[in-house]
């Protein structure tokens, strides 16, 4: 005997076997959440003796029942949060009935959609359409065979397995597909923007300067004498001195002010409703925690220049912008290192 047809012996089924989409038997403590929730049907039919045949016949091929007896109450169950996916719906009912349920049901559908098989004792071909039409998967008509009904179940059951499977690949693309966003736009040393980001992030902010009127400043940093750390004590002790560096940046600005590795050594700050003094001061305070933090693997503080400059709404351009900083940062440079030199 083939092992989909031992599926309706659910009294056969040999306790530590598994269900699965292929029928194979699982017991149910061994279910994932997804297939615990595939395995619910909810079976609505105002008929006793056909509501219970159903219901018997569900549980037997391993099934989880919730019943409704009218299309109020069907509706009702639909609307809960958490509710079966797999759904039997009588036609004819008191309240709602099945092909208007399946209408609502199909007008308000999320990632994860019903599977919906119409059962009734109507025969018509225009029957069959109409529930069709209406948004119903599958139409039975009753009398019903037991195991015409219970394959059609299970093609209900796979079709839901495939599209929670569906759904699981999507999150998990999405998933990626933002690790990568993030990944292309951060330094993989230091953790900060890096240049692709920064120029992305300093392009908006200078347009949100222009439209608001708003003052934007940029500080750019040079470590001091940095190739002697990394020739004297090794580019570990360089790379930890970096992440330090990026480390005190990210501590001392606010949330929205855009920190970058602007590349080796060097890194700049955004600093956006900035105007040329407060950065200056902000400059400073850097400059000093620098001088008075030690270094990681380095017998000495490591000290930094710094150039500031505000932006010049009426005239500037971007690139304008970040020649006048570099030249600040070029003269904090030629002037002795360890120092703040404001953009002409
Ligand atoms: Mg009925």
């Amino acid at each position: 005997m083939k092992k989909t047809q031992n599926i309706s012996a659910a009294e056969q089924r040999p306790p530590d076997e598994k269900i699965t989409v292929a029928g194979q038997w699982l017991p149910t403590s061994e279910k994932t959440p997804g297939e615990r929730t595939l395995m619910k049907v909810l079976i609505a039919d105002d008929d006793p003796s056909s509501c219970l045949l159903l219901e018997s016949l569900l549980i037997k091929w391993g099934y989880e029942v919730t019943v409704a007896h009218d299309g109020d109450e069907a509706w009702r169950i639909l609307c809960l949060t958490e509710h079966p996916l797999l759904v039997i719906l009588d036609w004819m009912m008191p309240g709602i009935e099945g092909p208007a349920i399946v209408s609502r049901l199909r007008e308000r559908e999320g990632p994860l959609p019903h599977y919906v098989i119409i059962i009734t004792s109507k025969e018509k071909e225009s029957a069959t359409v109409h529930a069709l039409n209406a948004g119903a998967d599958d139409f039975v008509a009753k009398p019903f065979s037991q195991c015409e009904l219970q394959a059609r179940v299970a093609v209900g059951f796979r079709v839901n397995h495939l599209h929670m499977v569906l759904m699981d690949k999507m999150q998990k693309l999405e998933q990626a597909t933002e690790t990568i966003s993030r990944l292309a736009r951060t330094d993989e040393l230091t953790g900060l923007h890096n240049r692709r980001s920064f120029n992305e992030n300093f392009s908006l902010a200078i347009s949100t300067a222009r439209r608001h009127n708003v003052p934007l400043s940029l500080v750019s940093i040079d470590l001091d004498h940095f190739k002697r750390v990394n020739d004297d004590y090794g580019h570990r002790a360089g790379d930890q001195v970096l992440q330090m560096c990026a480390s005190l940046l990210l501590e001392m600005v606010r949330e929205e002010d855009i920190v970058a590795r602007w590349g080796g050594e060097e890194f700049i700050i955004v600093l956006l409703y900035t105007d040329g003094d407060s950065a200056i001061t902000l400059a400073e305070r850097v400059r000093s925690r620098f001088e008075q933090t030690p270094a990681p693997l380095v017998p000495y503080a490591i000290t930094a220049s710094f150039g500031v400059a505000q932006f010049k709404q009426e005239c500037e351009t971007e690139d304008a912008l970040l020649r006048r900083v570099d030249d600040a940062l070029y003269s904090a440079k030629s002037q002795g290192r360890n120092r703040v030199i404001v953009a002409m």
